[in-house]
This record gives structure tokens, C-alpha cells and sequence, in this order.
């Protein structure tokens, strides 16, 4: 299976750091193919602007939308965004893994959505292909996430609300959005308070998790 690892964690030395590294192992030996965008390390430009489209469809406004559209269409966007549609169209599994901030995906990952997920490459809306139209049909997608907050607190009825609600704007309305089928994520809950004889029970369930993806 050919794997596109999409990870934002700005430490390799942290617990997510850690997490990515069972996953280059695991999936190497599992035999899959696996490309990662390390969107730190790659400093990853994470905000949509008018740099992204090096010929224009219109000079006198600037409408992101049509634009995406356009630039998609002549195949004119910047170089660093064709580069990750070309992993993303590669990819039969793209793995999302991030520490969770305000609820949600650290911005760098937010901005690679709003970059590369340009409508002509995965959806087309005029069409009505979205959902299970979607361009990236076929596809997987899976994320692992980290949480500060204990599970209890993200649970249906915790102070937070159910964490699933948030993390569904992700995989529905992003990945779902799109086509792609979302496997069920791989979450730690409480990550800087877990014990350290816990830490390896939680490398060693997401190997496990990885082991048993379905091919
Ligand atoms: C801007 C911001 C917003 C946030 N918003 C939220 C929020 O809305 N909800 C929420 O729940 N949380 C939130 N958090 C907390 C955040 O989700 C956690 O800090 C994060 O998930 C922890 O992951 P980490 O990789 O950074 O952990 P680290 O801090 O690196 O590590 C956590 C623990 O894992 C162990 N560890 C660390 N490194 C390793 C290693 N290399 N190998 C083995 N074990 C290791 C240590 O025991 C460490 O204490 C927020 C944090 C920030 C900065």
C-alpha cells in the first residue's frame, strides 16, 4: 500500500516525535510504500495568498476560489503545492498525525489544507462531485492525534463535548468532503501527563493499529 504520512509536530523529540517514528518502522516493515510531509521541517508555507498562483485568472481581484480552480486547471500552481497533490494522488492511505490545539489541527496543518486541497483536484463542486462523488475516491484516511485533556473531559459528556464532534469537521467535512473513507483515529488522551510505564503501552497499541490496517 503506498502511505502518505502528513504529520505537524514542530519537536522530534517530543511524544509525537515518538509516535511517527513507530509509524516510519511499522509501516516499513509492513512492506508499504510510505512519502512523508513533515510540514515543520519542510516549513511548510501555511497561508493561502496570492504567491500560490503563478498565473493569474484575474489581476484586478483576487478570489481564492477561482483561482484554485484555475490554477489546478493550467497546472500553475506554486511548485510546493503541485508537489504534495502529487503525493496526494500517489497515496492510497494518507495518515493526518498532530497534537490536538484549541480542539482542532495546529495551524500548519489547516494551511496545507487550504493550499492543496484545491477544488479541481478534490472535489468538484459545480459537478456536485463531493461526498461519495468526491475526487479522492477510494482513497483512506486516518488520523492520530494527542490530547492534553484526559478522555473524560473530551467524553460526550465532558466539559469539552464529545471529542469525535470536533475531530469530525476533519474527517467528514474535510476528508468526507472529498470522497476519501475515513478509518476510526488513533487518539491518547492526557498526553503530557501519561505515566512513563504507560508510554510504551501506547507506542506499542499504535503499532498494533498500524499492523492491522486493512490493505
Ligand atoms: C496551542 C495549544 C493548544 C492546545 N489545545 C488543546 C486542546 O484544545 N485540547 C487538548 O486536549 N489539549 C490541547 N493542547 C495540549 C496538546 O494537545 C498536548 O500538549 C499535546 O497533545 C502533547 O503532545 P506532544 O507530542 O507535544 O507531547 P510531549 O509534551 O512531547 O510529551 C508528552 C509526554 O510524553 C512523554 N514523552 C515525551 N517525549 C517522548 C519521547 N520521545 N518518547 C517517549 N515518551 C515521550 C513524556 O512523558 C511527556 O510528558 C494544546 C497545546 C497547545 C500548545
Amino acid at each position: 500500500m503506498k502511505v502518505l504520512y502528513i504529520y505537524a509536530h514542530p519537536e522530534p523529540k517530543s511524544f509525537n516525535g515518538a509516535l511517527k517514528d513507530v509509524a516510519m518502522v511499522t509501516l516499513a516493515n509492513m512492506g508499504h510504500d510510505v512519502r512523508v510531509s513533515n510540514l515543520y521541517a519542510m516549513r511548510f508555507k501555511a497561508v493561502l495568498d496570492a504567491q500560490d498562483f503563478r498565473i493569474r485568472a484575474r489581476h484586478d481581484i483576487f478570489n481564492p476560489a477561482m483561482e484554485q480552480i484555475h490554477g489546478m486547471s493550467t497546472g500553475s500552481l506554486a511548485p510546493d503545492i503541485q508537489e504534495e497533490i502529487e503525493k496526494i494522488a500517489w497515496a492510497d492511505l494518507l495518515i493526518f498525525q498532530f497534537p490536538l490545539w484549541w480542539s482542532s489541527m495546529p495551524a500548519i496543518l489547516k494551511g496545507w489544507f487550504d493550499r492543496v486541497f484545491v477544488q479541481g483536484f478534490v472535489v468538484d463542486i459545480a459537478a456536485g462531485k463531493v461526498y461519495q462523488h468526491g475526487l479522492l475516491k477510494g482513497k483512506r484516511g486516518m488520523l492520530v492525534v494527542t490530547c492534553g485533556s484526559p478522555e473524560e473531559m473530551y467524553s460526550p459528556e465532558g466539559v469539552h463535548g464529545d471529542l469525535h464532534r470536533h475531530l469530525s469537521v476533519i474527517e467528514h467535512n474535510i476528508l468526507g468532503f472529498t470522497g476519501i473513507e475515513v478509518l476510526p483515529p488513533f487518539i491518547v488522551f492526557g498526553a503530557p501527563a501519561l505515566p512513563p510505564n504507560r508510554v510504551p503501552r501506547v507506542l506499542k497499541e499504535y503499532e498494533l493499529v498500524l499492523s492491522s490496517l486493512p490493505v
